[in-house]
């Protein structure tokens, strides 16, 4: 059982004075050594938490906190926070000491949220189950010879088991919502541009976005208010202003809700999930909401577009790590081919190696156009058909994975197999729509399963008032 599932709990314990921050943060400190064996945390923040505490309490006690006073939070491993060390999970970043503070940091330590560690995940977000991190996998609280999901394991196993309030993670193709569904909490990945990415280290630049994961839609809405919104060092941030997502959280009334046929037809959907589902379908109508199902033909090119347009981006963001700029260095290279050679192919993992190597194929001249220019175009084929069906439903419904966690060592031989694991998170990050990831009960096993919600660009207020009424 948790102990608190809400800040809103956490804050008005601290108001009528039955809790201190101080005694707050210990009980996560105690969580985190007990569920040590989970491998979540990458590092504790002990010093700098137990900092912040301090002086949070002192401006509580003065009535000057911020909204996220009594907000203990992971953050991935691949955001940025000043003096602190950011690794990617990465051998090649193993030392490397973050200079400045990721646009998200700063708006969370301004809302005086606790940063209390960084989380461990897949080495530079690649991979879906939190087995490529150079630091070990993340095991699943619900059974630790299972996989937590990836890249963001370690933020949804935090989570799961209670070792912080919430947790940030990156979603490119569904690092927040996929693990979040393994592990029965709720992941928001916002509209591409909603939310800076200034000081996350970059994967796959048109489609990386920070997400939440959270035991309560309201916290995932407090933290979207408090993180979204136009940044000068991120230019791909959108200035539309940002709702007051926490004040207008409201049940939402009448949507009319559409769900992709061939998902919960695929032969690879896991039959308890497909059942799960329906139940969820029943609900919802239950609700008052209006259910079309609505066929979607281009389920079979999402994953090869997906991972066409990925690995180009990450061969060209990755050149950076060349053993003189960043991270890990080869002592003994005498001229500096071999120093790029030999930097490169010890401080990254295979998985890493496997996409820019398939990157610089894609990208190379004469495969160009075979392969990046057209996965471009079948993005935009995906784009426009969920834009369409948007136009006439508020939302969007789909599984969120075709199977519960796996056990660990089960796919990671086989990267399709692990890469098809992606089919239906993809859908959201090729269009650049708000989804969401919502837990749906267990199976008979006792693992979480998860349900999927879309909606149209900028349309996150949709998600988390649906979100509030089904989980009701
Ligand atoms: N599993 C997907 C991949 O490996 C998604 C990862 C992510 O969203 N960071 O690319």
């Amino acid at each position: 059982m948790k102990k608190y599932t809400a800040l809103a709990e956490i804050q008005s314990l601290i108001a009528q004075q039955a809790l201190r921050l101080t005694d707050l943060l210990e009980y996560y400190f105690q969580q985190i050594e007990d569920h040590k064996h989970l491998n979540a945390f990458n590092e504790v923040f002990f010093l700098s938490a137990k900092k912040q505490a301090e002086i949070i309490q002192k401006k509580i006690d003065e009535g000057t906190a911020g909204k996220l006073a009594g907000m203990v939070i992971g953050i991935k491993d691949n955001i940025c926070y000043q003096d602190h060390l950011v690794t990617a999970s990465s051998r090649m970043l193993e030392h490397f000491v973050a200079p400045y503070n990721a646009t998200v940091v700063e708006r969370l330590l301004a809302e005086d949220a606790i940063i209390i560690g960084r989380l461990n995940c897949d080495e530079f977000a690649m991979g879906g189950s939190n087995e490529t991190s150079y630091f070990g996998p993340v095991r699943n609280a619900a059974d630790p010879e299972r996989v937590a999901g990836g890249s963001s394991g370690g933020s949804a196993v935090a989570v799961q088991a209670d070792m912080c309030l919430a947790a940030l993670g990156t979603d490119t193709g569904g690092s927040v919502r996929q693990p979040a569904a393994f592990c029965g909490c709720i992941g928001l990945k916002p509209t591409y541009g909603r939310i800076s990415r200034y000081g996350v280290i970059a994967y796959a630049s048109s489609f990386d976005q920070v997400g939440t994961i959270t035991s309560s839609v309201d916290d995932a809405a407090l933290l979207l208010e408090v993180l979204a919104g136009a940044d000068e060092h991120d230019s791909t941030v959108s200035e539309q202003p940002v709702p007051a997502y926490s004040q207008t959280l409201v049940p939402a009334n009448k949507q009319k809700i559409a769900v992709l046929q061939e998902t919960l037809e695929s032969e690879a959907l896991d039959p308890e999930i497909r059942e799960a589902i329906v139940k969820g379908i029943e609900k919802l109508k239950a609700d008052g909401h209006e259910i079309e199902y609505v066929s979607f033909d281009l389920l079979d090119y999402l994953v090869p577009a997906y991972y066409v347009l990925t690995a180009a981006e990450a061969s060209s963001n990755l050149s950076r790590y060349d053993g003189v700029h960043y991270g890990y260095r080869n002592k003994d290279a005498k001229e500096l081919n071999e120093l790029y050679k030999h930097s490169r192919a010890e401080g990254f993992g295979p998985e890493v190696k496997r996409r820019i190597m398939l990157g610089t194929f894609i990208l190379s001249a004469g495969y160009y156009d075979a392969y990046y220019q057209k996965a471009q175009k079948v993005r935009r084929l995906i784009r426009d058909k969920i834009e369409s069906l948007l136009a006439n439903y508020d939302a969007i419904l789909l599984p969120v994975t075709p199977t519960p966690a796996f056990q660990i060592g089960e796919n990671i031989k086989d990267p399709l197999v692990m890469y098809m694991e992606d089919i239906f998170t993809v859908l959201a990050s090729l269009s650049g729509v708000p989804a969401i990831s919502l837990p749906l009960g267990n199976n008979k096993a006792g693992l979480p399963l998860g349900i999927q919600l879309m909606a149209g660009h900028f349309h996150e207020n949709t998600l988390l008032n649906l979100s509030n009424s089904f989980l009701k």
